[in-house]
């Protein structure tokens, strides 16, 4: 199998940004130059161009000062610069792409899940920290080697073959989150899982034990992230690296047609992440779901979405009475976050029930009172918690239809006034 040529590459690459970006990785590639310091493009967007799917954030690795040109191309185009010393890494924020620049380095890990320590190193060292063959290739973008492809791994043959494959036998010890991303790459690309890899990532998946919260949340946010989450989420059930996370976590058979459900509902968006975890959540018993939450320290609000989506499934039958008023479907409702409605919704098969949920989400919910507070004192109306029944009494006849027009509000306010409201 023949390697794309530099001139190839460098045609490919040029193709496939905007002339922008070309721009400044031209800039970037000058001042490298003036160095004597070799720039690359590196990790998943080199992978993705072989793959003929441009569209990827670029990260830019220097052999030298990562900073300082961070620093200069921020100086020269305005970029927001955000920079992390420690690691030698800083991101460019542009209006239309970020560009995330780091030192070439290589890392050693003290104990499994903890943070690498770090020194700079040649690229070649920096692609052997990377996670898999495909992700650890290199495009020169200076001097002469303009377009050249570093693959000292080669993750070329890997893409090829369809197959994702670890740099060595220690890699999900040394950082267990890239079990995650093994299934991740697997179900976006349709890609193999590498048999040597996939007996190590068995073998090892009680390293996940190792990870911290927060980075194992951001593992099932990027999964969120993708375009099919259900895939990867299935898969990790099936190789029972959700059981690791927490015994109880799997994933059935009917949450694959829930998260499509949820895409549609929220398209073009993605569903939001706290109705993921909704979904993810919804087989398990309440003390379960709340040692998820403590496993991925989820936000407060997505606890509240997880734990109103179950109270609320347990209450879902009482939208099937066909005699159900509008007002009684939003008090049944409304204490809850919206988010677990939605939840609720992407899971719910019966039509009386997915009507009623839909009915609230577009309309009901929306429903207000041409009426406020000061126009009730102004008629008569006590300060004080009459005022809130009041509006509520008004929504409720507006939800059910009995009040249409300012005038009805005004006729109903009146009628409970002589009621000596
Ligand atoms: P995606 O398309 O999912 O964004 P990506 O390849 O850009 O993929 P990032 O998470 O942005 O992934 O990481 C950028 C690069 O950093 C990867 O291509 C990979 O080379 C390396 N990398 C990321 N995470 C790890 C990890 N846990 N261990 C080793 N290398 C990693």
């Amino acid at each position: 199998m023949n390697s794309p040529s530099k001139v190839e590459l460098s045609a490919a690459l040029k193709a496939s940004l905007p002339s922008r970006l070309l721009f400044i990785l031209h800039k970037a590639g000058e001042f490298c130059q003036e160095r004597r310091a070799r720039l690359f493009i590196a990790g998943g967007w080199v992978r993705d161009l072989l793959l003929d799917r441009p569209g990827h954030d670029i990260d830019l690795v220097v052999e030298g000062d990562g900073l300082s040109l961070a620093g200069e191309l921020a100086r020269q185009t305005g970029a927001q610069i955000t920079s992390h010393g420690r690691f030698q890494t800083a991101r460019l924020v542009f209006e239309q792409f970020t560009l995330d620049i780091a030192t070439s380095r290589r890392e050693a890990y003290p104990h499994p899940g903890s943070l690498p320590s770090v020194e700079p190193a040649p690229i070649e060292k920096d692609l052997l920290r990377r996670d898999f063959t495909i992700n650890a290739m290199a495009i020169a973008v200076s001097g002469d080697d303009f377009g050249k492809l570093i693959d000292p791994l080669e993750g070329r043959r890997d893409l090829e073959e369809g197959l994702v494959r670890i740099l060595h036998p220690e890699s999900f010890r040394d950082d267990a989150t890239r079990i995650f991303r093994t299934v991740r790459y697997e179900q976006r690309f349709n890609f193999t899982i590498e048999p040597a890899t996939l007996k190590q990532l068995k073998d090892d998946k009680s390293y996940l034990a190792t990870i911290s919260p927060d980075r194992l949340r951001y593992e099932f946010e990027c999964i969120f992230n993708e375009h099919a989450p259900e895939k990867a989420l299935g898969r990790s059930g099936e190789l029972s690296v959700l059981g690791e996370v927490l015994p109880e976590l799997s994933f059935q058979p009917e949450q694959y047609r829930w998260f499509e459900a949820a895409r549609l509902y929220s398209s073009p968006e993605p569903p939001p992440a706290a109705v993921c975890f909704g979904l993810l959540s919804y087989h398990l018993e309440k003390q379960a779901a709340k040692s998820l939450g403590r496993r991925l320290n989820l936000p407060n609000e997505t606890c509240q979405v997880i734990t109103d989506a179950l109270t609320l499934k347990a209450g879902l039958d009482r939208l099937e009475g066909a005699e159900l008023q509008p007002s009684a479907v939003y008090h049944l409702l409304s204490g809850f976050h919206l988010l677990s409605v939605v939840t609720c919704l992407a899971t719910e098969s019966r039509p009386a029930v997915r009507r009623q949920l839909e009915r609230y989400l577009d309309e009901l919910r929306h429903v207000r009172p041409l009426l406020d507070g000061n126009d009730l004192k102004l008629a008569g109306v006590a300060e004080g918690p009459a005022i809130r029944q009041v509006l509520q009494a008004i929504q409720d006849a507006r939800l059910d239809g009995k009040a249409v027009t300012l005038q009805d509000e005004i006729e109903l306010v009146k009628s409970l006034l002589a009621r000596r409201f």
